[in-house]
């Protein structure tokens, strides 16, 4: 049987602007340590777990050598840890190019929904404020209802592999803002807003419409 994959592996993209692209909001040092050593982690992280889930299908590794529950969420953790990652990066623009009022369908979307970018931009401010650990805050476009939602996951979004179409994300785990920041976690959250891609938020919401 020749066409026989197994799970596939995971490659960690290019990060689609310099490190110090996105100073003085976000440090060239957390931006290093974030992508090439964090991002690479869970790239890495689930890679592995695919090495050990095929191991398992090979029969490589047999039952009661592993459990699959922890198997499950080692390479569900890591494959979101990746997924967001990605996203988390086109999200945002170099400083200077990103941040302002959303237009396009987004805007629209954001001012019919919410009445305005600025009380859109108070509730996820607020949302992201109030979230207890680690974790990340996200607007998402839910397609049975032409709706934007705001949620939050903690951690890695435990067991579900992060495919909803997401529109706006913003990394709230330590490593992408202490280095800089500290405890001032609501700073951080303040001065990501100078930085997100409006662009390419309209452009992922309207690919997901036409669907
Ligand atoms: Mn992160």
């Amino acid at each position: 049987m020749s066409s026989l994959t197994y799970l596939k592996k995971y490659e960690l993209p290019p990060l689609p602007y310099n490190v110090d692209a996105l100073e003085p909001y976000i440090s060239k040092d957390i931006i290093d340590v974030h992508y090439n050593g964090h991002h690479k982690g869970y790239v890495n992280g689930a890679n592995s777990f695919v090495d050990r889930v095929n191991k398992v299908l090979k029969g490589e590794i047999s039952a009661g050598q592993y459990d699959i529950q922890g198997l499950l969420r080692g390479l569900v953790f890591n494959i979101n840890g990746h997924k967001l990652h990605s996203l988390y990066w086109q999200n945002m623009a170099p400083a200077g190019k990103g941040g302002g009022k959303p237009g396009g369908a987004i805007g629209d979307l954001i001012e019919k929904q919410y009445g305005s970018f600025e009380k859109f931009k108070a509730l996820f401010t607020e949302a992201a404020n109030s979230l207890p650990g680690t974790g990340w805050t996200v607007l998402y476009y839910e397609v049975e209802n032409d709706n934007l939602q705001i949620m939050t996951f903690e951690n890695h979004f435990q067991n579900h592999i992060a495919e909803l179409p997401i529109l706006l994300i913003l990394d709230e785990f330590e490593h992408a803002y202490y280095l800089q920041y500290k405890n001032k976690r609501a700073d951080y959250v303040n001065n990501w807003w100078n930085l997100v891609n409006w662009d390419f938020a309209d452009k992922k919401l309207q690919q997901v419409m036409k669907k």
